[in-house]
Order: structure tokens, then C-alpha cells, then sequence
């Protein structure tokens, strides 16, 4: 049982001054368990009452190398020696976008930002100025941000499964007449996508979609539906958006679109690229990326930060030119192969989904097919083991919506102990 004296003292205090004593609302497990971070170093976290956690959210996502990663670190304080923003570009952003069209091929022209909402953000502008139609369209599970435009989600009680699916705001304040340019598809469903572009592609100009749900325990598309949605976003004039801000620099070099197969018109990046540090990315075909500029307006005055920057120009150096990608698909697979171990030994049913480096556990022979099989899953079983592994330092997600991370640190460093082994006793306890 872990102490969280300290941290439900700060909590009553903080939830007086911050909303939900917190930055984020995710941030928040209940008034009794929301936990504070006193420091992190390689995959580890260190709570304000001394506790200690290997990490597998990670941010989630943006440790790729580990906390503290001292390459990183270093270029990031030469990064501030430079200077901040400056309302004036630096040659280090033109270094930074060749590293990303050298690993994404679909990447022919690049523009930073700083998360990966903005990145979104800019991408569904684009694709609309260029396609010329508001309407947009959204693969259910994935998450795109915390802006109007991605905040809406499937009514499933209200929905017999026939027709387009009704959407509900997802948050307070999301103008409801926002509602008329978006549309949801369930995940793997090419004829009913080909259908809803037959009745509505004179209004549709974007589709968005993580073919590995990032966001949705890393419930994976098929093959052959991704490449279908590739071909009917060409055949309907629709700009299809790969939102890797999760899979990015993460699963492959070039993301899920390499593990696919597939070329984006436009795709997002944030995260893994900077290894924590903020900054992101919208990037993509030549044609449609040169008309930002040319009337449609893409800035911020925190983009490309000399902090940033530099530390994305090292990280995405690290992550191309050595085999850190390869080591830490390992270490996923180490991972899942010692939790399979414990769990055959008790004979309880599950499978992993995703990738190595982003993987979602479940309590079933089959993985759920998408979003709604997972919501209609019974997932209980993983609510009850998370705060377990939790209260015995190995930090997950108190629900199975958010996959597991890895991170090369998790098992580099001998005088660190190796957190996959430690994990694996852990689970088996
Ligand atoms: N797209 C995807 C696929 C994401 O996973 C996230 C964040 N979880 C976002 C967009 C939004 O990124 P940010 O939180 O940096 O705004």
C-alpha cells in the first residue's frame, strides 16, 4: 500500500486554486488518489510522498529515450543558449523537417507547432482550404485534441446501428452547430464509408484516423480497410489526415503509415519527437501543404521554440540513425511475452494489441474490433488490476483506454534495474 499523505494534503489545497488541483482533467483519479510528481529520471517516476513508479504512460507518449535523457537534455540547453522565439525563423528548422521527410515519406513539406492539438488544429484548416468543404469525417475511437472540432463522440445508446451515427458533444461548451460538419464511422467498416462519401462527399473534405488507435487501448485497423479508406479519400477528393501524434517516431521511423503501408495527403506529429519537450508537426503533400502562405494562415509565437527544436532535431537523430526503435519493440515484446507468462500460468484469456512500443492488454481471447466492442467489453477486470500494479509501483492507466508505453530507458541502464523484469514480478505477485 502506497503513503499519499503528502499528495492528498497538496491535493486539498491545489483543487482551492486549480481546477480539479490539477492541469489536466486527466490528471485527476478522485479527491483521495490524484497523486503529485516530485521528479523522473530514465522510465521511472518519483511521487511527492517518495514513492516510486516505473512508468508506462509516460506522458503519454512523449518519452520515447526516457526522462532526463542526457543527449537530449544537452541539446535542449544548447537550444536555450540560442535564445527562445525570436518572431523570425532559425536554419534548424529546415534540418528538422529534411530529418522528417527522410523517415516519412508522405512528409514532402512540414510546418511546427507546439502540441499536438495545434497540429491537428492546422492540418483539418488546410485540408478544407484545399478541398474546398468544411465537413470532415472521424474514424470512432480516435482522439484528435482538445479543440471543438475534435471533441465529439458516438451516441451509442442512441443508436440502433442503422444511419449515420448521432454525435454528442464530448465536452461542455462545444458549439452545437459545429455538430453539422462532422461525421463518425465505426472503425473497419469500408462500405459504410463509401457509402457515407456517395450521400455527403460534396461536404466532406477531410478524413481523420489513427490507423493504430493510440487512444482507444491501440485497437489496430485492418490492413486492407486502411488501404481502402486511402483509395476512397482519393476517389472522393477527401484529404486523408494520419494523426501519428501518438504512433509517430514511435512504431516505425515513418509511423503507422510505414507499418501500413499507406501515404497520408496530411499527417500530425508531436510526442515522440521531442522526446517531452513541446513540439509538433503538420506535414504532407507538396500541393496541399504550399497553400498555407498563400491565403490560408498557419503561425503561433511559440512555434519551432530554440528549446524545442533542438531537442526534436537530437531526438529524431537518435531515433533514425540507431536502433533505439528496434530496442524498444524488443523490450515491448520481453514485456508482453513475461505478462502472457503470468497470465497462462492462471489460465485467464487475453491477447495484446498495437505495436510493441504502444500495446493494449485484454482480458479476452480476441481483441475487440474497435471502439465499440471495447466499450460493450468488459473491462472490469483490467479497472481492478490497475490500481493494483499502481499501489505496487508499476504505473498504468486506471482504465484500459490508454495503451502501454515503452521507452529505451526501461531496461538501458543495469545500475537503473531493469523495470521490464521488475514489472513482470510485480504482475506475478
Ligand atoms: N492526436 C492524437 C492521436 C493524440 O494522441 C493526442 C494526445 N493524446 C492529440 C492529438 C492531442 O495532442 P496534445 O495533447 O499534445 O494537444
Amino acid at each position: 500500500q502506497r503513503k499519499l499523505e503528502r499528495s492528498r494534503a497538496h491535493f486539498r489545497k491545489a483543487a482551492k486554486r486549480l481546477p480539479l488541483g490539477v492541469a489536466s482533467n486527466f490528471r485527476y483519479w478522485g479527491d483521495e488518489d490524484t497523486f503529485y510528481i516530485a521528479r523522473a529520471e530514465g522510465g521511472r517516476l518519483t511521487d511527492i510522498d517518495g514513492n516510486g513508479y516505473i512508468d508506462y504512460r509516460l506522458g503519454y507518449g512523449p518519452t520515447i529515450l526516457g526522462y532526463c535523457d542526457p543527449r537530449v537534455d544537452a541539446a535542449a540547453q544548447e537550444g536555450m543558449r540560442i535564445g527562445s522565439v525570436f518572431a523570425l525563423s532559425t536554419e534548424r528548422e529546415l534540418s528538422v523537417a529534411e530529418r522528417i521527410a527522410k523517415m516519412v515519406p508522405a512528409a514532402e513539406m512540414v510546418r511546427f507547432s507546439c502540441s499536438g492539438t495545434e497540429a491537428v488544429m492546422a492540418a483539418l484548416r488546410v485540408a478544407r482550404a484545399y478541398s474546398g468543404k468544411d465537413g470532415y469525417v472521424v474514424a470512432e475511437g480516435g482522439y484528435h485534441g482538445v479543440f471543438d472540432a475534435a471533441l465529439w463522440t458516438t451516441d451509442m445508446e442512441g443508436w440502433a446501428g442503422e444511419g449515420d451515427p448521432d454525435l454528442v458533444p464530448y465536452s461542455g461548451g462545444v458549439p452545437r452547430m459545429l455538430r453539422s460538419l462532422v461525421w463518425q464511422v465505426p472503425l473497419n467498416d469500408a462500405d459504410r464509408l463509401e457509402d457515407l462519401f456517395k450521400r455527403q462527399g460534396d461536404k466532406i473534405g477531410a478524413m481523420l484516423i489513427e490507423p493504430i488507435q493510440g487512444n482507444c487501448c491501440a485497437i489496430s485497423a485492418d490492413p486492407d480497410y486502411v488501404r481502402a479508406v486511402r483509395e476512397l479519400c482519393t476517389k472522393h477528393g477527401v484529404v486523408l489526415i494520419v494523426d501519428e501524434v501518438k504512433t509517430g517516431f514511435r512504431v516505425a521511423r515513418g509511423g503507422a503509415q510505414e507499418i501500413y503501408g499507406i501515404q497520408a495527403d496530411l499527417c500530425t506529429f508531436a510526442k515522440a519527437m521531442g522526446n517531452g519537450y513541446p513540439i509538433s508537426a503538420v506535414a504532407g503533400r507538396r500541393d496541399i501543404m504550399s497553400i498555407i502562405g498563400r491565403g490560408v494562415v498557419h503561425g503561433g509565437t511559440y512555434t519551432a521554440h530554440a528549446v524545442s527544436l533542438a531537442a526534436a532535431e537530437k531526438t529524431l537523430e537518435i531515433l533514425d540513425e540507431t536502433d533505439a526503435l528496434e530496442t524498444i519493440a524488443g523490450y515491448g515484446e520481453r514485456l508482453r511475452e513475461g505478462l502472457s507468462g503470468v497470465l497462462k500460468q492462471r489460465s485467464i484469456p487475453h491477447c495484446f494489441v498495437g505495436h510493441p512500443a504502444l500495446s493494449g492488454l485484454f482480458f479476452s481471447e480476441t481483441p475487440p474490433a474497435g471502439y465499440r466492442d471495447w466499450k460493450a467489453s468488459d473491462y472490469l477486470f483490467y479497472d481492478t488490476l490497475a490500481p493494483l500494479l499502481v499501489d505496487r509501483g508499476v504505473l498504468i492507466e486506471p482504465d484500459s483506454r490508454e495503451p502501454w508505453f515503452i521507452c529505451e530507458a526501461h531496461a538501458r541502464d543495469k545500475a537503473a534495474g531493469d523495470c521490464l523484469d521488475e514489472t513482470v514480478t510485480a504482475f506475478a505477485a
